[in-house]
């Protein structure tokens, strides 16, 4: 079996969906285990939902639902050009269900809230792709991801029950190749153990190609991109972007630890644990040769790979009675950053002080300041951006610093990291 990911861009219209089924036909006697993602950029729509409906704002939620259903309906006319397919039906039904919400109570738990209407998306999707593939002949099974991932409590950000999901697997999705070549399901989505809704995480549909393939001892793992591969930058800051060929499953847990974004950093660690490659590919050239991710780390060092993070700002704080920066007043720092929820970028110490490079804009300024200032002098700077660069040399380093007042650096064997201005 192999496990293909299909996000939101490679659905996103009907000529999309088009291109996924001519993908899929490459692979005429394969067993494939297919995850989608919400269609487009439907589940920030449905996010705005979530809001509207938190806030009791009718008008808001209904105009809404009606966009979000226009555009559903739009796709469907261009691939099921007759009203009779029962398709139409289907999504009726789940829009009447989405509009009742408006009239049931909207639960204290805005979280478990969010999953069950957010989670619409990939439904939607899945239903009207698999219709689609069904109509074009492929052999295909719908399979609900919320009776095959099985998640904890923890709504938005479920943690996946491994023991239990892959029983289910087991019992379930893999017995459905016995009368079709095509399993077909929804990324992102979950259920508790009393069949609530849950979601991954945004972004979590690869995650749940790394579970399926997991639990289902796939081969190998695609995900279907529209770029040809990991890239060593991202295209929209860098020019001359590479492709990288071929890189570890740690190499690819440290580019994404640094704020490489190609796919969900939590989708490598089952994959690694069973040793499945993982493929990046485009599905604008389906046959190119991708991205593989894999066991060897023979290839990592052959490229440099460049991440850049803007926006930030690089806090210092120094002890106002002049004491040393040791483990007291680093755990005392820690202990307020950890209050006020503040994600570190990176950080940096001297005898006197301690500074911390986070994002600007998810940091209130005004409140950290005044929690330090009775025992700390606290000095910032803004604007700035992070460049790490993995295997680096001399001439990349040149490269990305030159004419840039550079404040911070830091380097290991591997990477190095530049805070500048
Ligand atoms: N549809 C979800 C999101 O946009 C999951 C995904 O696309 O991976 O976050
Ligand atoms: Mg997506």
């Amino acid at each position: 079996m192999l496990v293909f990911k299909f996000g939101g861009a490679s659905v996103r219209d009907a000529e999309a969906i088009k291109n996924v089924a001519s993908i899929l036909s490459l692979y005429p006697s394969t067993k494939l285990t297919v995850v989608v993602s919400a269609m487009g950029k439907s589940t920030n729509k449905l996010e705005e939902i979530v809001h509207a409906l938190e806030s009791k704002n009718h008008a808001v939620f209904s105009g809404l639902v009606d966009e979000l259903e226009a555009f559903h309906l739009d796709i469907m006319a261009a691939l099921f050009p007759e009203k009779h397919y029962k398709i139409y039906q289907t999504v009726e039904e789940l829009f009447d269900g989405l509009r009742k919400r408006m009239e049931g109570p909207f639960s204290e738990n805005t979280s478990f809230e969010y999953d069950q209407i957010v989670s619409l998306g990939e439904v939607l999707s899945s239903q009207i792709v698999s219709s689609y593939l069904i109509e074009q002949d492929f052999s295909v099974r719908w399979m609900d991801a919320r009776k095959i991932i099985r998640t904890n409590h923890t709504y938005q950000e479920g943690k996946v029950d491994w023991t239990k999901t892959e029983q289910l697997v087991q019992e379930q999705l893999i017995p459905a190749f016995q009368d079709a070549n095509i399993v077909l399901t929804q990324g992102f989505i979950g259920h508790t153990s009393e069949g609530f809704t849950t979601t991954l995480g945004r972004e979590g549909s690869d995650y749940t190609a790394g579970i399926l393939a997991y639990c289902g001892q796939a081969e190998s793992v695609t995900i279907w991109k529209d770029v040809p591969g990991m890239l060593n930058a991202d295209p929209k800051y860098f020019a001359n972007t590479k492709k990288l060929e071929a890189i570890s499953f740690k190499e690819a847990i440290e580019l994404s630890y640094y704020g490489a974004s190609v796919i969900h950093p939590k989708t490598i660690q089952p994959l690694q644990n069973r040793n499945i490659p993982l493929y990046v590919k485009s599905f604008l050239d389906p046959t190119a040769d991708g991205t593989i991710i894999h066991a060897s780390s023979s290839k990592d060092h052959l490229i440099p790979s460049y991440i850049f993070k803007f926006d930030q700002a690089l806090y210092s704080f120094t002890p106002k009675d002049f004491s040393f920066i040791v483990e007291e007043n680093l755990s005392v720092i820690f202990g307020k950053l950890s209050d006020l929820n503040v994600k570190i970028n990176l950080m940096q110490n001297s005898a006197l002080s301690f500074s911390i490079l986070v994002d600007q804009k998810k940091v209130k300024r005004e409140e950290l300041l005044h929690l330090f200032q009775h025992e700390y002098e606290v000095k910032y700077n803004e604007n700035l951006s992070l460049v790490t660069i993995r295997h680096y040399d001399d001439a990349t380093i040149q490269q990305v610093t030159e004419g840039k007042e550079l404040l911070v650096q830091q380097r290991t064997r591997h990477t190095a990291r530049f805070v500048l201005k």
